[in-house]
């Protein structure tokens, strides 16, 4: 018989800057996830792209969750074995693993490479293997004889996979024509996102996803990932994304309301009823600490797709 699994979530945050409004709305359903389970929480700091990742955002973000109320069991920056920048050796194992698998091969497309050790946003993927996979002797030996450096992409089989997500419901995805190859390792040797997310899910025992729902379509392939290595994938739940009025995704990328302002405005229970209003949790955004939501908790109170944050900001 298994043994079941101690409940543990986690937050994982890339360092690229500081954390807005939809990050702390699905950092707060991530919480409210794990401990209305009885379940733990960890902290991972998910700073693998060396010109991404800046320490002083690191360090506010994990203030900014804390100045929530929202806490974590173990994780950065009390232990440094939780930074992704850190654990090389551990993704250079599933790397080498995946090779001896015959799952790898060289690709010499420059385009999505840059971006590969960040989550992917919509619009950045492109489905399909790519002409690498199938290069003749003599291209081969073309791109061999050049100056640059391959890439390293994971060839996935022509497999569907079923993610029951814990509030969206089932998601189905063929690997090969929805998914496609991805990147596992850059030109220069920096371990890209999908592999890194998915040997760390699973070496510290993740079995809560919780994050915004622009990642659904790599659940799968997370998963895959994670069983080819002979892991037990976690569960999946994704958090709506939060919009402005004018309908434009709130991104880290263009600081629209982050925690540097906010915190400014308002005081942690009033910011975090105001993002429990928007998530369904109270029927108006009075002022709580998140630890009195917990019995309020339930995933079929949370709305499907995009919130319009307008109602409450
Ligand atoms: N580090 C990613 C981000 O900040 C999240 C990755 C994940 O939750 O799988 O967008």
């Amino acid at each position: 018989m298994e043994m079941s699994r101690a409940i543990r979530g986690r937050f994982a945050p890339s360092p690229s800057g500081r954390l807005h409004l939809g990050n702390m709305a699905s950092s707060l359903l991530a919480w409210l996830d794990a401990r209305s389970l009885g379940g733990e929480i960890i902290f991972r700091l998910e700073d693998l792209d060396p010109e991404r990742s800046y320490m002083d955002c690191a360090r506010l973000m994990a203030e900014d969750l804390r100045w929530l109320g929202l806490d974590w069991d173990s994780g950065w920056p009390e232990d440094d074995g939780f930074a992704q920048g850190g654990r090389t050796a551990l993704y250079r194992g599933a790397f080498e693993e995946l090779g001896r698998r015959g799952l790898l091969y060289r690709c010499w497309c420059s385009r999505a490479e840059r971006l590969a050790a960040s989550a992917p946003h919509p619009g950045e993927e492109q489905p399909g293997s790519c002409k690498c996979r199938r290069l003749s002797g003599a291209e081969l030996a073309a791109r061999e004889a050049g100056k640059r450096p391959p890439a390293y992409k994971c060839a996935v089989p022509d497999e569907t996979v079923t993610i029951i997500d814990g509030h969206l419901g089932e998601y189905v995805q063929n690997l090969a024509r929805e998914g496609g190859d991805f990147i596992v390792r850059r030109s220069d040797g920096v371990f890209a996102y999908q592999l890194a997310a998915s040997v760390d899910d699973m070496l510290m025992g993740v079995t809560r996803v919780v994050r915004a729902e622009d990642l659904l379509s790599s659940a799968p392939r997370q998963r895959w990932l994670i069983e080819t290595l002979g892991g037990a994938a976690p569960e999946y739940a994704h958090a709506p994304l939060l919009a402005a009025a004018d309908g434009r995704k709130l991104s880290k990328r263009d600081g629209s309301l982050h925690m540097g302002e906010l915190r400014k405005i308002y005081t942690p229970e009033q910011l975090t009823g105001r993002l429990a209003f928007l998530c369904g949790l109270l029927d108006r955004p009075e002022a709580i600490p998140p630890r009195e939501l917990i019995p309020l908790f339930d995933w079929g109170r949370v709305p499907r797709g995009v919130i319009d944050i307008g109602a409450a900001f």
